[in-house]
């Protein structure tokens, strides 16, 4: 069977549309590529959430509560000031996320508030090049928008939650200031 390129129009995480050029072999190929590419946000999203986290706009820290992280004494030290120097911009850009008060906002939120609330200090330490990244923040904030992903739990926040009891999640969904329709 030849491989042949698709371009296909799709609506993103944060509801705008776009489109997604798929290479696949099979029909179920093309359904799992597209569902992957619906799982994203469009590009201007991702150069919006890059100025939250990077504009010093004078927003207030969102107060959110930290706790010890778990791990040996050495990647404990090293991972809390991973998230000491992530809080500085992650804390207001939860502010703007929230008064924004759309999907957007809700996802980007949900994604800063769980990665705060991460108390693998191993998480932190080998995702460290990634995490304050508008990209990295982006496609997570997608993720908890479509309440779905493919991405594995080593890197992803969200599939990372998977694997801890339900409340937690829980938690981030009833704690979330923005309530709006998935
Ligand atoms: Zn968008």
């Amino acid at each position: 069977m030849q491989t042949k390129a698709v371009t296909n129009a799709i609506t993103h995480a944060c509801g705008h549309s776009g489109t997604a050029r798929v290479y696949s072999r099979s029909t179920r190929d093309v359904r799992s590529e597209l569902q992957q590419a619906r799982c994203t946000l469009c590009p201007d999203c991702v150069e919006l959430v890059n100025t939250w986290l990077t504009t010093d706009g004078g927003a207030a820290p969102f107060d959110v509560a930290v706790y010890p992280m778990l791990g040996t004494p050495k990647r404990c030290s090293w991972a809390e000031s991973l998230r000491k120097e992530c809080m500085k911009r992650f804390l207001p850009a939860m502010t703007v996320a929230a008064e924004r008060g759309d999907r957007l906002g809700a996802g980007v939120w949900k994604a800063l508030y769980a990665l705060l609330r991460c108390r693998d200090a191993r998480f932190w330490i080998d995702n460290r090049t990634i995490i304050g990244q508008a990209f990295y923040v982006g496609q997570e904030a997608a993720h908890f928008i479509r309440h779905h992903s493919t991405s594995t739990p080593t890197s992803s926040i969200y599939a990372w939650l998977r694997r801890e009891p339900a409340f937690v999640r829980r938690d981030i969904e009833r704690l979330c200031p923005i309530s709006v329709a998935a």
